[in-house]
């Protein structure tokens, strides 16, 4: 079994999920006492989003530079960035890395594109909504990204940042978020990247029109697939 490096802690609530969902692939593999093999560097997020509030990605690449290359020296042989918005830096984690980067944007477009949806909603914070790193990422793959109105991408933003990474999952942003994807259904999405990591945790399938991709899940997934090549 090859060993995953997990940059976590952005936010700790969701690298939690991480660890569960790893070590649950492995033993749904494997079996019996199986359990997975991951290192993770978990930073504190109040320096991440501090860094993102500024509008420091200089600063935030290096620290995610720095947290790869101690995953690698440990000896992890492959590298994930646990958080869509950090794969902002993820050429240059890349570029510095001599191991792989199992980029999270990847493995979700894939696993839209293979179950048919061709045009995807996205969700995540503003830098993932409105930038061209993740949008960019997916259309060059083949998915076609819409992604909410001004005031909803605001809403869905301070929802992360003010609820979901402080472990606060409230009813009424449940509803606000299904909303929203009813919206995006309507401008022709096919179905929904959960492009933060946090949202699965207050967005079920239950709560959508439309189908949706669980970025969490589907690079936990994708990284079990990895370490058992
Ligand atoms: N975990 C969230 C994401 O997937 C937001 C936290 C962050 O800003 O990194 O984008």
């Amino acid at each position: 079994m090859r060993t995953a490096g997990l940059i976590g802690g952005m936010s700790w609530e969701s690298t939690a999920l991480y660890y569960r969902y790893i070590n649950e692939g492995i033993k749904n593999v494997l079996g019996g006492l199986h359990s997975a093999k991951m290192l993770i560097s978990s930073v504190d997020f109040d320096e991440v989003a501090l860094l993102q509030k500024r509008g420091e990605w200089e600063k935030g690449a290096e620290m995610m530079i720095d947290e790869a290359l101690k995953l690698q020296r440990a000896g992890a042989d492959f590298i994930m960035i646990c958080t869509n918005t950090m794969h902002i830096s993820a050429d240059e984690v890349e570029n510095a890395l001599d191991v792989p980067l199992l980029r999270i944007t990847d493995s979700a477009a894939s696993a839209a594109l293979a179950s048919g949806v061709k045009k995807a909603g996205l969700l995540g914070t503003a830098f993932t909504m409105e930038r061209d790193f993740y949008k960019g990422r997916m259309e060059k793959l083949g998915l076609k990204i819409i992604v909410p109105d001004e005031e909803d991408r605001q809403f869905v933003h301070n929802v992360i940042y003010n609820e979901l990474c402080l472990g606060d999952f409230r009813v009424q942003s449940r509803m606000k978020y299904s909303e929203i994807i009813g919206r995006l259904r309507t401008e022709g999405a096919e179905g929904v990247i959960l492009g933060c990591t946090e949202i699965p945790l207050l967005v079920h399938q239950k709560d959508s029109p439309l189908k949706l991709f669980d970025t969490t899940k589907i690079h936990a997934e994708a990284a079990v697939k990895m370490m058992l090549k």
